[in-house]
């Protein structure tokens, strides 16, 4: 980063020399706010709400009619967004659907991919993996009689706190049938080598997918290219799509003949799903994997978030993305690494290691250092037991608000700001 200095008039000028700072406007970003909470709640973009609005005004006006008559018509709209999407994870447009939630997903993947056999039974994750992921794999091995404690194989991080494609891959034997594992780790922001990964679960003939919930829309994948069996990841992170908005999924073509593990009537061939007949036939693309209708007001919100990410280009938001996270481990290091304010990067300083976020860890006090910065504005998480998460989103936070929220930082520590809350946590941070 040349000419990097810990000033904000540096931050002024990464700003300016920004391509992606406009897109800001097209977001409702909360007044006197530091957002960086991009990798759990995305904002509500214009685009968003006009889309909503527009679909509750398709809803009114023809009713019923719309699933025909709406532009876009509502019954083919998850497989209209499945092709958009498809774009940010080098997938073909019929390999890529807008359905179900993530962990839902999880159960219908694992449904379909997850064939034990012979010494074939385990399933191989990542301990580090959010812990929802794991219970949908538990609960699989379950549904087969089987103990996920014996047959969910974890791998940990090392010592350094990160994983190791290499440990990894030594756990690919014989005695695995189904790999899934996330793309970005959601505590540390490590970006796993995906493609690595994927050439080595092909070698040992085993299937492989990834959950991409904190990569998608901020770090491009070449999910085809690099043979990736299946993939889901989250709409409401990264793309913006609302909370608890409509997911995705991927399946690689060679697997279209195989049929959705679970399967409803929006799996069907849609030329027959009408007729209404009891037996099933699974469309032969991503969409046979879905279930029910789609929730199109949902979906609309996802429709409009996708435009903006569409007019930034993956490409690009990736590169910022770099920047950000490049600019705020380099604020870390230089202004908060020393006592007394104890800061340390949790995450990747390699960049093709690196996700959208920012972990910092601190021995003491972590939670209420989170917890003092929300009435100054900053809006930030923490991971038990001592980690502090800051995503910022490259569509619509600007490096000022990157410099703004390690000032805020030391403020914090400063006055001891942090000493007077209350330790006690709230339900959802
Ligand atoms: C965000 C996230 C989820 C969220 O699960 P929901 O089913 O949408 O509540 C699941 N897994 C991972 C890895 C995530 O990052």
């Amino acid at each position: 980063m040349q000419g990097f200095t810990t000033d904000e008039a540096f931050a002024a000028e990464l700003d300016a020399a920004d391509p992606l700072a406009p897109l800001r406007e097209r977001f409702h970003v909360p007044p006197e706010t530091v957002y960086l909470l991009g990798n759990s709640l995305g904002l509500q973009s214009r685009d968003a709400e006009q889309a909503v609005t527009r679909a509750m005004g398709e809803w009114r006006d023809r009713a019923i009619g719309g699933w025909l008559d709406a532009d876009p018509p509502w019954f083919w709209l998850a497989e209209r967004l499945g092709a958009r999407a498809a774009k940010l994870v080098g997938a073909e447009p019929d390999e890529v659907v807008c359905t179900g939630t993530t962990t839902y997903n999880v159960h219908s993947l694992a449904a379909t991919f997850y064939r034990p056999s012979g010494r074939r039974t385990r399933i191989l994750g990542c301990a580090l993996e959010f812990p929802t992921d794991l219970y949908a794999l538990g609960s699989q091995l379950r549904l087969h009689g089987l103990d996920p404690r014996e047959h969910l194989a974890l791998v940990g991080a090392a010592d350094d706190g990160f994983v190791r494609e290499d440990e990894l891959i030594a756990r690919m034997t014989g005695d695995v049938a189904l790999v899934v594992l996330p793309t970005v780790l959601y505590r540390s922001g490590q970006l796993l080598d995906v493609a690595r990964l994927a050439a080595a679960a092909r070698d040992r003939g085993i299937p492989i997918g990834f959950d991409g919930s904190h990569s998608v829309g901020v770090v491009p994948h070449r999910f085809d290219e690099w043979g990736v069996d299946f993939a889901l990841w989250c709409g409401y992170k990264y793309l913006c799509g609302g909370p608890g908005a409509p997911a995705f999924l991927y399946v690689a073509r060679r697997h279209f003949d195989r049929g959705p593990g679970l399967a409803g009537w929006f799996g069907c061939v849609k030329e027959r799903q009408f007729d209404l007949a009891p037996d099933f036939e699974h469309a032969r693309c991503a969409g046979g994997w879905q279930v029910s209708s789609p929730g199109i007001l949902g979906a609309a919100a996802v429709d409009g978030a996708l435009a903006v990410l569409e007019q930034a280009g993956v490409e690009r938001v990736r590169e910022k993305s770099l920047r950000l996270t490049e600019y705020l481990i380099r604020l870390v290091d230089a202004r908060l690494a020393d006592a007394p304010y104890d800061f340390r990067v949790a995450t990747p300083r390699e960049p093709q290691r690196r996700g959208g976020h920012v972990a910092l860890t601190r021995e003491a006090d972590a939670l209420r250092i989170k917890e003092a910065l929300a009435p100054r504005g900053v809006v930030c998480d923490f991971r038990p037991p001592d980690t502090i998460r800051l995503a910022p989103s490259p569509l619509y936070t600007s490096f000022r608000d990157v410099h703004a929220a390690v000032r805020h930082l030391r403020e914090v520590i400063d006055g001891h700001e942090h000493e007077r809350i209350d330790p006690h946590r709230r339900a959802v941070s």
